[in-house]
């Protein structure tokens, strides 16, 4: 990943798909917005005690930045399961108190229509990014530790295959800023339920006499390749959001007082 700066807002973009200029996508950092704290700057948390009047100034400040109509940003409340929303045409332009169009408990969306941006939001939890340049298709997927231990991952690839044709060996992967190995301690009982319902544990999952500690970054890259994606093909970025709770938002470094950041993708529309 490498970052950028569009009209003074900084954010993060992954390299191998920068190169397909149909696309565009971000990952937004804490600065450059208006909250103050616990929420600054640039809380884009629909459901965050910030003031709903800040909430909204980010949103248009974001896309104001990457250039994108509000209204045609389509994002929902996510509930860490494996639900996954599929937009096939632009949506109604309607008021609505969220900025763009808010759907109710999916963790991933996918679609292959032009002139929308998808938009997950997170703190620490897994922002992940999957396009296939072939057939022109984006998914964006939040993947805690609840969506990761359902396969949210296989079952969004599995999607990409089933509605729209997807290759996986064509599927690019971008797997963001999220809580690392080194600070995400979980209790016995949960990394058991990684070793025993995920293949490939070992590459994610750690435990001593006195803790367990889940990569879910690496979780989530084995079930991309679990599912024919190259190895290649996936970018995995190095930062933890806990210990640059500086630079993004991080739920457990801040004990829930503090706002999300975003992944966002879209389709130029000519
Ligand atoms: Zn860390």
């Amino acid at each position: 990943m490498h970052k950028e700066r569009l009209k003074s807002l900084p954010f993060l973009v992954f390299d191998h798909l920068n190169t397909h200029k149909e696309l565009y996508h971000a990952v937004t950092t804490r600065a450059g917005g208006q909250s103050p704290a616990p929420h600054a700057s640039l809380n884009l948390g629909i459901n965050t005690d910030d003031s709903p009047l800040n909430i909204i100034s980010n949103h248009i400040t974001v896309s104001k930045a990457l250039n994108f109509e509000l209204s045609f940003l389509i994002s929902s409340t996510q509930v860490h399961k494996d639900r996954i929303l599929c937009i096939s045409q632009k949506p109604e332009h309607k008021e609505s108190k969220v900025p763009g169009v808010c759907y109710e408990g999916f963790d991933s969306i996918l679609t292959a229509q032009k002139g929308i941006t998808v938009m997950i939001r997170v703190a620490d939890c897994v922002p992940i990014i999957l396009y296939n340049p072939k057939k022109k298709v984006i998914a964006v997927t939040h993947a805690g530790w609840k969506g990761t231990l359902s396969e949210i991952s296989i079952k969004t690839i599995h999607q990409m295959e089933k509605q729209f044709g997807c290759c996986p060996a064509d599927i690019k992967a971008g797997i963001g800023p999220a809580i690392g190995k080194c600070c995400f301690s979980v209790t016995h009982e949960v990394a058991e339920k990684f070793t025993e319902k995920l293949e490939g544990s070992k590459y994610f999952v750690s435990q001593n006499k006195s803790s367990s500690y889940i990569d879910l970054k690496e979780a989530n890259k084995t079930q991309m390749i679990l599912s024919g994606l190259k190895v290649e093909n996936i970018e995995t970025s190095e930062i933890c959001t806990s210990c640059r709770s500086d630079v993004f938002f991080s739920h457990r470094r801040e004990k829930g007082r503090t706002g999300r950041f975003a992944l966002l993708a879209g389709l130029h529309s000519s």
